[in-house]
């Protein structure tokens, strides 16, 4: 580590042209203090600081690059996209080809609509959902994360876990009141709810495997359950696989277990980090959607040729091998984190939801998120600032995921496995407040 001086001075102009001085909070490092890096370079398994320091990456920008960073195919077709102009506002041809990629690969997406941000795919799926069942009340569960759509925040996981708000001022009772939160993988909660609310409730929204708590993954049947309570009261399931879609397997979360949403939300992977995601399902329901329906939702850069591009070239790129990668590289990080903090005499729990993995410092099992914030989360900013110091580059928060890529090498792993030895010894020396 050379320092972080060039860090600390863009943090100070960053923090007095922008809130806080990012652009999405859990990258201002509020959960573990010190300086928020600033990165100028990524390669591979790599990012470098504007010190010129070096980091093994294991936030992959919150997940989409599974390929490693600047993957040459990808980087070239994006180039190439560039080259022949950014942005028409007319249909293109790699729009077509990313829904049918998207189709082909994840079974029950019959139709799907490009867009710009999870949170808008979110977003536009309960529209979507509420104007196909003439419905209004969604259920939700604590601890997962759809983006900060307002009906949505509510005791939502990620960054609103991680300043430990119950939900933001700005969302008024009215856009909060039809939101039924309830406990994750807590399948009697979910019945009572449909029983107290008979006809009125459009849709179940749950992250197809939690991510957002740490990896949470669904009890098992939780998720078919959830399949059987929304045929039964005539309500939508949507699967939010904005985190696990294409990662967990080339079908994501519905490739591992098969159980079918009514509407998916999509994002990450399928945009090559560039913005872009997606929401799509049955077609039935999807006709709804204008022009095709009376459901609105637009965009002026929705299916930005540019972003298409990157993302069709990541999912081209993402054959067997690649999540054999992802899965094995996943196995080997919650190895080393066991080791580490079983010689550091931690308690801990290694958590994997497909191959998103979490630490817990916690022997209890973590099924939901009140098991989760109760964990000893105090131990987590010196594990950090260890790793970090050692050249590892960790999600700065105790309710993230830990994103591995396919890119990782051994030379890597090896960065990581001298890392913590450190980050466990200040994780066991860390003292409750
Ligand atoms: N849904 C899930 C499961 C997510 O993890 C996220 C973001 O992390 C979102 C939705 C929101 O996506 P975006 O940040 O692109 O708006």
């Amino acid at each position: 580590m050379t320092g972080v001086e060039q860090s600390k001075s863009w943090f100070g102009r960053a923090s007095a042209a922008t809130p806080g001085g990012v652009n999405s909070p859990v990258r201002a490092f509020a959960a573990v203090g010190g300086t928020p890096r600033f990165m100028v370079r990524g390669e591979g398994p790599h990012l470098w600081d504007a010190d010129g320091n070096r980091y093994v990456d294991l936030v992959s920008s919150w997940g989409p690059m599974i390929l490693g960073h600047a993957h040459p195919d990808v980087v070239r077709a994006a180039q190439d996209a560039a080259t022949s102009g950014l942005s028409f506002g007319t249909p293109t041809t790699g729009e077509v080809e990313l829904a049918e990629e998207i189709i082909r690969r994840v079974e029950p997406v019959e139709q799907v609509r490009l867009v710009n941000s999870g949170t808008e795919a979110t977003m536009s799926a309960i529209r979507l959902a509420r104007g196909f069942t003439g419905r209004s009340k969604i259920i939700k569960f604590a601890g997962c994360y759809h983006g900060h759509v307002d009906a949505l925040l509510a005791q939502a996981g990620s960054g609103v876990a991680t300043l430990g708000l119950p939900t933001s001022p700005g969302v008024t009772g009215a856009q909060a009141a039809d939101t039924l939160v309830l406990p994750y993988n807590d399948i009697d909660a979910v019945r009572k709810s449909f029983a107290d609310n008979p006809d009125s409730i459009a849709a179940i929204i749950t992250e197809a495997a939690a991510g957002n708590m740490g990896a949470v993954a669904p009890l098992h049947d939780f998720n078919a359950q959830l399949r059987e309570l929304a045929n039964a009261h005539g309500a939508l399931l949507i699967m939010d696989e904005v985190m696990t879609g294409f990662r967990v397997s080339a079908a994501g979360w519905y490739g591992l277990e098969g159980v079918a949403g009514d509407l998916y939300t999509f994002g990450k992977v399928m945009s090559g980090g560039l913005p872009a995601a997606a929401f799509g399902g049955r077609a039935d329901v999807m006709a709804r959607l204008a022009p095709s329906g009376p459901v609105y939702q637009a965009g002026t850069l929705s299916g930005n040729p540019v972003a298409v591009a990157a993302g069709l070239a990541t999912l081209r790129a993402a054959g067997e091998p690649v999540y054999q990668a992802l899965d094995a590289n996943a196995r080997r990080l919650g190895t080393l984190f066991g080791e580490a903090l079983t010689a550091a005499g931690v308690a801990h729990t290694v958590a994997f939801a497909g191959n998103l993995v979490s630490v817990f410092f916690t022997d209890r099992p973590v099924h939901d998120y009140a098991a989760a914030a109760a964990s000893e989360t105090w131990r987590f900013p010196p594990f950090f600032h260890a790793l970090l110091d050692n050249g590892v580059y960790p999600p700065p928060s105790a309710f993230e995921a830990w994103f591995v890529n396919a890119a990782m090498d051994d030379a890597a792993f090896e960065v990581i496995e001298a890392a913590l030895v450190p980050a466990a010894r200040a994780a066991a020396a860390a003292e409750r407040p």
